[in-house]
């Protein structure tokens, strides 16, 4: 950390600054220029994050030197880490192929949409069985009754199983039934939330909150870690744009610049950051392109009856063309799907 002083710093604040800094058990190291004077702090910066330097007189600024994200950056981990959701592989080379409608309807239609998108090459199945709605009229999902349906169906057709968990007093409920927890963008917050999967040993898909920058997004992947469970793959899913022509704006740049920060594997979910079936396809080769290490679509095969997010559903065929066309962006960056 350095500790930038105002050029009309005294002496007295001087030292008040560096006894402060030894204070909290590090080694201060003034360097005097010709018209500002900085301190560097030598010793683990991790000690001094929550001390409110900046707030000292004759203090300007206050500069980190690490990653407020401990256990998430690639300086504490510099080889990729590979997460495993059942027998399928996660980073380091190997994509997650996510699909599967939104919500988990009823068994029969799950059926059918876990058959045609394991045909296509997907190796683990979605479907939301607590669903976090703008609006409370709008259906929130089958519950318990829809974990069973959607552990039932990912057994038959030999997928994991990803579905969200939307309150911290559910996530026990829903270990027994998924293979892998998501938090939505709305709860990439959620610190209860975040504490509670961390205390679990399943892996984490944690999406980026539609407003959360990339370093906010790594403060909350570290809630996870923190607790012990160092399974997450990260998800850009569309960050809130000014222009409706999408439904969020498609942060591709997202992809390397995670990749650049973090150990941990990166996928692209161009379902929700577009919200437009015509506008999938390139988001999702864009993202494997970019590095990624998944995707993650939306397919429903009758979209004008989905209880939720319709309008962005691929059909099971435009989903198996895709994935002909995913494979050889994958196999151009040498990735493969497990
Ligand atoms: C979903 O995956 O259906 C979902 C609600 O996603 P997000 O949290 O990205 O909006
Ligand atoms: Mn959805």
């Amino acid at each position: 950390m350095i500790i930038i002083l105002n050029e009309s710093v005294t002496e007295e604040q001087i030292r008040h600054v560096a006894a402060k800094v030894e204070q909290l058990g590090l080694q201060p190291s003034i360097s005097r220029g010709t018209y500002r004077t900085v301190i560097g702090v030598i010793g683990d910066e991790t000690q001094l994050q929550s001390a409110p330097l900046a707030a000292i007189p004759g203090v300007a600024e206050v500069v980190p030197v690490m990653a407020p994200y401990k256990l998430a950056s690639r300086t504490a981990h510099p080889k990729p880490t590979v997460v495993e959701v059942g027998r399928v592989k996660i980073g380091g080379g190997h994509l997650g192929m996510i699909a599967g409608p939104c919500a988990v309807e009823n068994l029969q239609r799950m059926e059918a949409i876990a058959a045609a998108v394991r045909k296509s090459g997907a190796n683990i199945f979605r479907g939301g069985a607590f669903k976090p709605r703008t609006s409370p009229y709008s259906f929130q999902g089958l519950g318990e009754e829809g974990l069973k349906i959607l552990r039932d169906v990912g057994q038959k057709f030999g997928m994991p199983v990803v579905t969200e968990v939307v309150d911290p007093r559910q996530v026990d409920l829903v270990c027994q039934y998924a293979d892998m927890l998501q938090l939505g963008a709305r709860n990439m917050q959620n610190f209860a939330l975040l504490t509670e999967v961390g205390r679990t040993n399943k892996p984490v898909l944690l999406k980026r909150g539609m407003s959360a920058t990339i370093q906010d997004w790594l403060m909350s992947v570290e809630y996870v870690l923190s607790q012990g469970n160092s399974n997450v793959v990260l998800c850009e899913r569309g960050i809130k744009g000014f222009d409706p022509a999408t439904r969020n704006c498609f942060d591709v740049a997202a992809i390397p610049q995670v990749h650049k920060l973090s150990h941990l594997p990166v996928i692209v979910d161009p379902s929700h950051a577009t919200g437009r079936p015509e506008l999938i396809p390139a988001c999702a080769l864009a993202g494997v392109a970019a590095g990624a290490d998944g995707v993650h679509i939306e397919v429903h095969d009758k979209p004008e009856e989905a209880m939720s997010d319709g309008p962005q559903a691929l059909l099971p065929a435009q989903y198996g063309d895709l994935m002909d066309q995913l494979r050889k962006v994958a196999a151009a960056v040498g990735k493969q799907m497990s």
